[in-house]
């Protein structure tokens, strides 16, 4: 039986790469976004994978929607939290609206997911998480106390959760991805980006598939001894 996935923000960029990496793998892949359904219907109709629209912040809908997925295509054996959303601000200017959405979203997202999947992951013995972190997670960024908390968060997230699920089969990883060319990297002015790609010694952006290759192998059978680990692709811009 193929493996089934799901991807969260399944449908485009970081995401829509990985979806594909995973259904070369012989998966079955549930690719799950927030509300451009024209994209998603795009995105679905070009590569026959089904996409479901949820919140990944909404508790409810996340147990709601795992049940909806499994009632399609089998349990969740491995589950990709890449949905993730930027409010940027300074730290005088952002509201506290800012700071929940992004945690409620980037955050609270991997902890609803986890809870969807874990248990059924547990009873059958294996699972694979992969929790998309960021170098900001990571190294901190100006204006973005918000998503560098969140994505930081989701380090230490990944850590802990692959504690408890290492006796059960199940591996938790993290991949934290540099400045990717993406519609959110788009959102960052020009002048700002062009000071960032100076800091890559690699030179340039890292596309999608690259972060994809990361995941993909944290997902496959053969990814069973790499656990509670964060692998950072980045272009060389943050080492440690
Ligand atoms: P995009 O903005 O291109 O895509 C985001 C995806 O997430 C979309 O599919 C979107 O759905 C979905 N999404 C957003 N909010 C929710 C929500 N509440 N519930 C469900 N789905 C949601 O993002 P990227 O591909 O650039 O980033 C993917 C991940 O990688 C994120 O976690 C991001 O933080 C991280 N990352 C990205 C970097 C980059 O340089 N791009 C660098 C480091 C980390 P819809 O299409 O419906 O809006």
């Amino acid at each position: 039986m193929a493996r089934v996935a799901i991807v969260t923000g399944g449908t485009r960029g970081i995401g829509e790469a990985i979806s594909l990496a995973l259904q070369d793998m012989g998966m079955t892949v549930a690719a799950n976004y927030a509300g451009d359904d024209a994209r998603a219907n795009a995105f679905s109709e070009r590569t026959g994978i089904r996409t479901y629209k949820w919140d990944v912040g909404d508790f409810d809908a996340c147990q709601d929607a795992v049940k909806r997925v499994e009632a399609d295509v089998g349990p969740v054996d491995v589950l990709v939290n890449n949905a993730g959303i930027t409010r940027d601000a300074t730290m005088m200017k952002m509201t506290a609206e800012m700071w929940d959405e992004v945690i409620r979203v980037n955050l609270g997202g991997c902890f609803n997911m986890a809870k969807a999947t874990f248990p059924g992951m547990r009873e059958r013995k294996w699972g694979r998480i992969v929790n998309i972190g960021s170098i900001n997670g990571q190294a901190g960024q100006y204006g973005q106390v918000n998503y560098a908390a969140a994505k930081s968060g989701i380090h230490g997230f990944t850590k802990a959760l692959a504690q408890e699920g290492a006796r059960f089969g199940i591996t938790v990883n993290a991949v934290a991805p540099g400045y990717i060319d993406t519609d959110m990297v788009a959102a960052v002015p020009a002048d700002v980006l062009e000071k960032i790609v100076a800091r890559v010694p690699v030179g340039r952006l890292g596309q999608a598939s690259e972060i994809a290759r990361g995941v993909a192998f944290f997902c496959s059978e053969e990814g069973g001894f790499a656990t509670g680990s964060t692998l950072s692709i980045n272009g060389g811009q943050h080492m440690y």
